[in-house]
């Protein structure tokens, strides 16, 4: 007890104000939080189980309940980013044992088929190539066969620029018993979600994209169906942090609400905000806008010679384009050149698309005509440094 302490290890953080560049974030997310929600995110800290903080959480659950077009009243921010919302909706709807087909067309399908697997599910992964969404008889094919417990299907490939069709098969699972999960992270807000009329059972999604917040927070849901699957499971979910019994129990989900985490008090306010922003525009200005804005890219790449990576203009993907690299043009150098001399971010390929494609995101707050002509602007130089135009 008498013993010297021993010298402190000396500070190494930082000393001065934080300074960050400021960037147009036209990349596949995030995109750039709405200043009125930044705004909203400064303001003073609530108690998590304060009521003032409670009536905000009712908001943004009624917020997402336009959103995702959906009467169920299961709908919560799960604390974390998108990949939180998807362990979310596989630890709670898989159970070990059960069947999952997971359409895997890019990274995202490929996650899903490793999370659902670690969650003893028994994986079928529906491979399509990259590039490609898959047809209602694809999908009918594997639903009839398996008869799996959950089907997974992600709305927009973000990795690929897909966008994946939904008509019918709402109907489908639930004549074979299933369960339809929906990943719409790069998509909610900037194409059509329906979820009550496509007959969708779960949905998760990201903040940090077309809702204009900043990352950290999952928007969900969960129809009847989902629930009364969570409700009468034979296991408690593996994930305690994700087990959306106690989760849905803070958001008031069973008619009290009890801690289980803090909720992510400012983080909140930032989202209550976005969809306050919705509610101002609406879904359908919305969708027009993204899909305007979609157009008006590829007319202006069209015109320095650029092609879309995905061949069927049906599976095109507003929110996140994928722009195929030509021979010989050094992508790197582009996306280089784009940051370097306009702040813009454009976003090279991921997952099964690295080296092949550049990733242009139109996305909320950034979906914006000016925006749009930059990014044309910032080919053109690129591709002109390098003598290809
Ligand atoms: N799914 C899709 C379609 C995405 O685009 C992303 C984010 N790029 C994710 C899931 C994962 O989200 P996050 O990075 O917020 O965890």
């Amino acid at each position: 007890p008498d013993e010297p302490l021993p010298e402190l290890q000396p500070y190494a953080g930082p000393t001065t104000i934080i300074d960050v560049p400021s960037r147009l974030l036209m990349g596949p997310g995030p995109a750039n939080a709405h200043p009125r929600v930044l705004a909203a995110q400064s303001l003073p800290m609530l108690g998590h189980m304060h009521p003032p903080f409670f009536k905000i959480m009712d908001e943004i659950q009624a917020g997402l309940q336009y959103v995702f077009q959906t009467n169920s009243k299961y709908t919560l921010m799960v604390s974390g980013t998108g990949h939180a919302g998807m362990e979310a909706c596989i630890a709670n709807l898989v159970e070990p044992g059960d069947t999952v087909v997971v359409g895997n067309n890019g990274i995202w399908g490929a996650r899903v088929v490793d999370m659902a697997g670690r969650f003893g599910g028994k994986v079928v992964s529906l491979d399509q190539e990259a590039g490609k969404s898959f047809s209602y008889e694809e999908i009918k094919n594997a639903v009839e066969t398996n008869k799996p417990a959950v089907l997974f299907l992600c709305q927009g490939e973000s990795s690929t620029g897909v966008h994946q069709n939904l008509a019918g098969l709402g109907d489908l699972c639930r004549a074979n018993g299933t369960l339809l999960l929906v990943d719409t992270v790069c998509t909610l807000g900037g194409v059509p979600m329906l979820a009550d009329a496509w007959g969708v059972d779960a949905i998760y999604s990201g903040s940090q994209k077309v809702l204009a917040a900043p990352p950290g927070g999952a928007p969900l849901f969960f129809g009847p169906r989902a629930l009364e699957k969570l409700r009468n499971r034979k296991t408690k979910p593996a994930s305690y942090n994700l087990d959306l019994n106690l989760i849905g129990d803070y958001w008031g989900w069973f008619g009290s609400r009890s801690y289980h985490h803090t909720g992510m008090v400012s983080l909140w306010y930032a989202m209550r905000e976005a969809l306050a922003l919705v509610g101002e525009e609406g879904l359908e200005p919305m969708w027009a806008r993204h899909q305007k804005l979609h157009e008006d890219l590829w007319k202006g790449l069209g015109e320095l010679g650029l092609e879309p990576f995905v061949q069927n203009p049906d599976d095109r993907l507003c929110t996140v384009n994928t722009i195929k690299v030509p021979e010989g043009v050094d992508w790197a150098a582009v996306v280089k050149n784009a940051m370097d001399t306009y702040s813009v971010e454009i976003a090279g390929g991921l997952g099964p698309t690295v080296g092949k494609v550049w990733r242009v995101g139109i996305m909320g707050y950034n979906a914006k005509p000016q925006n749009i002509a930059l990014v044309i602007e910032a080919f053109r130089d690129g591709l002109k440094k390098q003598g290809k135009l």
